[in-house]
């Protein structure tokens, strides 16, 4: 490929500010690559949950209150895919790093390679991390830097509009689908199933085997839930979803329950929909210090296992994106033009998105 031409300036969405809008800058720098990174160009990029609540100030620590510590003005994006077009200084193309080779843009930016997460392949728990969330530009601009310490270069031949949003969305269900150990044609309840983590959820679940109920609200997203394949249940029109979803699911309830909405309320009796000696994984992050309302002797007397899941390491991505590769697993993807973004965020906070939005970089 013949050398390419960078910009000094480029059109990127910042926040300014926490709790308000996003605003876009046409002249916002194009920061060139240092020593071992590369520069990218993005194409497209996946619009998150947890874009949406950083840029509110609603996003949640894991001590419960609001992450106000961030690079501003903030610029968001963890689902974003593009091509090298800049090597730095130290560096020059490889048989697998060339201009021009895909690369996707995660969460995670830069990990330590030393701590007790990162040697044990746990390396989004890395204490000395940064993200493209609260330290680094992520990929709501046209070029982006990225580390090749820690790159994740994505397998040539997928297709660039859909898999982004298995960047995050879908490795973080796909981990929780995983560590949820069904066994074939075992129930897999996923809450918050037509959304762009649940339609993760129910299409990873049903890849590995098992039977999967989907909960969601509204005709259109029961359409989409039992358009991949699942069964529905819509929470809206339930008196009692425990007791709804024991009754579809028999003997007792649920083996699996994976809950990807952030709604507190989606959070309620979740102990009761599950049977004996079953996991609940919970993914999605309820703005404040939402609780479960679970009784301890439900847990013990049961046997149920509980467990969180953050996103998930790079070689676990690279699973996740290989079922959307062979064609097991199908973003469903709505293509829509970058400065849409507040729209979609207006979209994102009704919930009203089936899937997920992808926006295509200028
Ligand atoms: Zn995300
Ligand atoms: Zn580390």
């Amino acid at each position: 490929m013949a050398e390419i031409s960078i910009p000094k300036t480029q059109t990127a969405a910042l926040v300014p500010k926490q709790g308000g809008p996003v605003e876009f800058d046409d002249r916002y720098p194009v920061t060139m690559p240092k020593q071992d990174e590369i520069l990218v160009k993005v194409l497209y990029t996946g619009v998150c949950q947890s874009d949406l609540h950083t840029k509110a100030g609603t996003a949640t620590g894991a001590d419960g209150k609001p992450i106000t510590n961030i690079k501003l003005p903030h610029v968001g994006g963890h689902e974003g895919v593009g091509r090298i077009v800049a090597f730095g200084p130290n560096l020059s193309p490889t048989k697998d790093l060339q201009l021009g080779t895909l690369v996707g843009i995660r969460f995670a930016s830069r990990v330590c390679h030393e701590c007790e997460y990162c040697v044990s392949g746990r390396e989004q728990h890395c204490t000395n991390s940064t993200n493209h969330l609260h330290h680094e530009d992520g990929s709501f601009q046209q070029y982006c830097v990225l580390d090749t310490k820690y790159l994740t270069t994505l397998p040539q031949d997928i297709e660039p509009t859909v898999v982004g949003p298995a960047l995050c969305a879908g490795v973080t269900a796909y981990k929780a689908v995983v560590n949820a150990n069904l066994k074939e044609g075992e129930w897999l309840t996923v809450i918050g199933a037509g959304g762009g983590l649940g339609h993760f959820a129910v299409q990873y679940g049903l890849a590995l085997g098992a039977k999967v109920l989907g909960v969601d609200a509204g005709s259109g997203k029961q359409q989409f839930i039992e358009s991949l394949g699942a069964k529905f249940l819509d929470f809206s029109k339930c008196k009692d979803l425990a007791q709804e979803v024991q009754k579809i699911t028999g003997g007792g309830g649920t083996h699996a329950a994976v809950v990807t909405s952030g709604h507190p309320l989606a959070f309620r009796k979740l102990a009761d929909m599950i049977r004996v000696g079953g996991s609940l994984s919970l993914v999605g992050i309820p703005p404040g210090d939402v609780c479960l309302d679970t009784p301890v002797a439900t847990i013990v007397i049961k046997g149920l296992k509980i467990q969180g899941n953050l996103v998930g390491s790079l070689k676990e991505t690279l699973e996740a994106v290989e079922l959307v590769r062979n064609g097991k697993v199908k973003p469903h993807v709505q293509i829509r033009p970058f400065r849409d973004l507040p729209q979609v965020y207006d979209m994102l906070e009704k919930g009203d998105i089936p899937g997920r939005i992808v926006l295509e970089m200028p």
